[in-house]
């Protein structure tokens, strides 16, 4: 089965590495074939009343890939070329990262198709208040709780809970994570993704006795995952020569001054146009000469067509999906280490657990107490992958999966087959 075939194809990826992963286990075929699909996928239209006054269908997906852990969890994405397919992709990677992470949830993901840059914020909300609409059968706290992803933010989610609890007669913060502080949001989780990527990568530096200063980083996207990473990691020390976003990204061998860019990117609507900086496309930013790249906006980045041509030594996966099984094979015989999506972004979804539980218990942490959970979650889940690759012989991806499939394996074969 060739896996490269493009975006269309995510979903025969994501089953592709678990495959691998069965196999290298010895997996029982019973648990890896129902392992291989989606529990249950909702596909909802969204009939949205336009600021013209013309009404707009907007098609949108809700995949629960498996539930043997615990209720549903995972973001919901806003962007032109969301597909069922992808969405699979995104649900089954998700349930790898809980169980990698031990934290008692089982892999979904959502998504509607449209542009929302070009859609007022009141269009966006009625998108969002009728779309949760169409998911109620699927969602709520003990069943599905959405978090945040591509072009969704606090805001969305506030709609969200919003809705939702409309709908139920009253108020159920713990339907999402996400959320603004003000509404039961959790301190600390706006940065999470970011900081738990700069956490990871702090954690092969230390292991291949290299240091954080001076590295030189590039990073594709500069959102939510892109422009914390970015910031964070130059707090620390780096020198962030390459940053990006949808209408590409800029250059500077000497190093950006990411609080100057945010600030520029605020006023200009992109990064593009930052003083003394040159262009590069989204393209060109994958292939410059840098320590280490962290592709932090779209799946399918890395691929058969430019991974020989990687100048970092190291990936950090920010961003989920960027690399394609045969572009990761590719870069692990040049010697690239690859710190793969489900542990470098699962910061995320670590503090959407924290979230949920302060929202369950409505009782709510300090943020020193959620960046000590984080670290300490985020050390273990290093730990044991790190160790699995050494004593397997693997890659970091091929350890981070083995435990993560294991762990669902172990879950499913103790709930059995019902009836
Ligand atoms: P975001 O919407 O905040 O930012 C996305 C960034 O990517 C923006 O800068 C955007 O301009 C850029 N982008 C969009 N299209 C692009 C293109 N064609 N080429 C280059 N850049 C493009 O989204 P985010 O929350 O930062 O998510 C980014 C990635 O991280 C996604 O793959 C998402 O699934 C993953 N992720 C996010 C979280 C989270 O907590 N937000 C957690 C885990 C993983």
């Amino acid at each position: 089965m060739s896996s490269e075939l493009g975006k269309m194809n995510a979903f025969a990826m994501a089953q592709q590495q678990l495959d691998t992963v069965a196999k290298r286990l010895g997996l029982n075929t019973s648990i890896h074939e129902r392992l291989r699909y989606p529990k249950r996928s909702l596909s909802i239209s969204v009939p949205v009343t336009m600021d013209n006054g013309i009404v707009r269908v907007f098609q949108g997906y809700r995949v629960h890939h498996n539930l043997f852990r615990g209720p549903a969890k995972g973001g919901i994405r806003y962007q032109e070329d969301v597909s069922l397919d992808e969405v699979s992709a995104l649900a089954m990677w998700m349930t790898w990262k809980c169980a990698l992470m031990e934290i008692p949830f089982g892999g979904a993901k959502g998504g509607v198709i449209c542009t929302p840059r070009e859609m007022s914020q009141g269009e966006l909300e009625r998108m969002t208040r009728r779309m949760t609409s169409e998911l109620m059968i699927f969602l709520g706290p003990n069943k599905d709780i959405p978090a945040p992803d591509m072009n969704t933010n606090a805001q969305t989610m506030a709609w969200i809970m919003d809705t939702y609890s409309m709908n139920v007669g009253h108020s159920v913060p713990s339907v999402v994570t996400g959320k603004p502080i003000a509404l039961g949001g959790s301190k600390g989780r706006e940065d999470a993704t970011g900081s738990g990527c700069l956490f990871t990568i702090l954690e092969l530096l230390k292991r291949t006795n290299r240091s954080v200063d001076g590295l030189r980083v590039a990073v594709q996207g500069f959102g939510n995952v892109g422009g914390t990473v970015a910031r964070l990691i130059q707090q620390a020390g780096a020198t962030v020569v390459a940053v990006s976003d949808y209408r590409g990204g800029i250059y500077r061998p000497n190093g950006l001054d990411i609080p100057s860019v945010v600030a520029h990117a605020k006023e200009a609507g992109q990064v593009g146009g930052f003083a003394d900086s040159d262009r590069v496309t989204n393209a060109e930013l994958l292939e410059l000469e840098c320590d280490v790249l962290i592709p932090a906006a779209l799946g399918n980045q890395i691929t058969t067509g430019n991974a020989d041509r990687i100048r970092a030594q190291i990936i950090a996966e920010g961003a989920n999906g960027p690399t394609t099984p045969e572009a990761d094979h590719i870069l692990q015989t040049r010697g690239i280490t690859v710190i793969p999506d489900i542990l470098a972004n699962a910061g995320g979804v670590t503090v959407s657990y924290f979230e949920w539980v302060q929202g369950l218990m409505e009782f709510f942490w300090s943020e020193d107490e959620v960046r000590q959970r984080l670290n300490r979650i985020m050390t273990q889940a290093f730990e044991s992958t790190w160790n699995m690759a050494q004593k397997e012989h693997v890659d970091l991806r091929t350890a981070a999966y083995m435990l993560a499939v294991a762990r669902v394996a172990e879950a499913g074969t103790l709930r059995g087959v019902y009836p």
